[in-house]
């Protein structure tokens, strides 16, 4: 299966997920989207009232934000991939509890491996803890970048905190700002490990690649 077509499949099996008691309170459940082939994936927390309406993530305010951010490091909406921790709405907006947080995390993970990004970038405290060990405070680590093979994961303050606080929103713009340089980095590292890997046969093809390039050059 072509990846775009496993990723619009597992996307299928999300909205027909029934593994916890969220499943039976939404209007519809909260997949995620974007390309398949994004370099950056943005994960919230949870659906919320417009997004369970819709069936979309961050389509209100907060979503706004992010694309105010995306737009000042030249990226919008459709060059990442958006989703949220736990996919289904919980009543009332209150905190995904820890055994929809589990019930949730195989979806997160599978959505993580096809996307395969350079870099994460959590939004909020219970995004941020499916990467970072328990007692991580946003206040101290916003911004910073913790590097797990070739990826890269920046915890960031949830939008709709940093719509309320003008100080983290500050901070979330100069977070938000380190991003283009950490792509570049970390495409780098990818194409020095995929050199690196490449077997005597693939290095032969691309030096004749090469040596074709050449010549094709001197025809001219
Ligand atoms: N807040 C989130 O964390 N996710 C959404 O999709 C919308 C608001």
């Amino acid at each position: 299966m072509k990846p775009a077509d496993a990723l619009a499949h597992l996307a299928e099996e999300i909205r027909s997920c029934h593994r916890c008691p969220l499943a039976r309170l939404r209007t519809h459940a909260v997949p995620g989207e974007g390309p398949v082939d994004a370099e950056i994936m943005l994960i919230g927390e949870a659906p919320g009232y417009h997004e369970d309406k819709q069936g979309r993530p961050f389509v209100g305010p907060s979503g706004r934000l992010l694309e105010k951010l995306l737009a000042q490091i030249h990226l919008s909406r459709a060059d990442v991939y958006i989703t949220n921790v736990i996919k289904c709405r919980p009543p009332a907006n209150r905190d995904p509890m820890p055994a929809e947080i589990e019930a949730c995390r195989p979806w997160l993970h599978q959505q993580i491996e096809l996307i395969d990004p350079l870099v994460i970038i959590t939004l909020g405290r219970f995004s941020m803890a499916q990467f970072f060990p328990p007692g991580t405070r946003i206040t101290r680590v916003h911004g910073h970048v913790l590097q797990q093979d070739d990826r890269a994961i920046v915890p960031m303050f949830h939008p709709a905190a940093a719509l309320r606080n003008p100080n983290w929103m500050q901070d979330m713009e100069t977070d938000f700002a380190q991003i283009p340089g950490l792509l570049e980095k970390i495409r780098a590292q990818r194409a020095a490990r995929a050199h690196a890997n490449a077997g005597p046969e693939q290095l032969s093809l691309f030096s004749s690649n090469l040596d074709e390039l050449k010549d094709t050059r001197k025809s001219h």
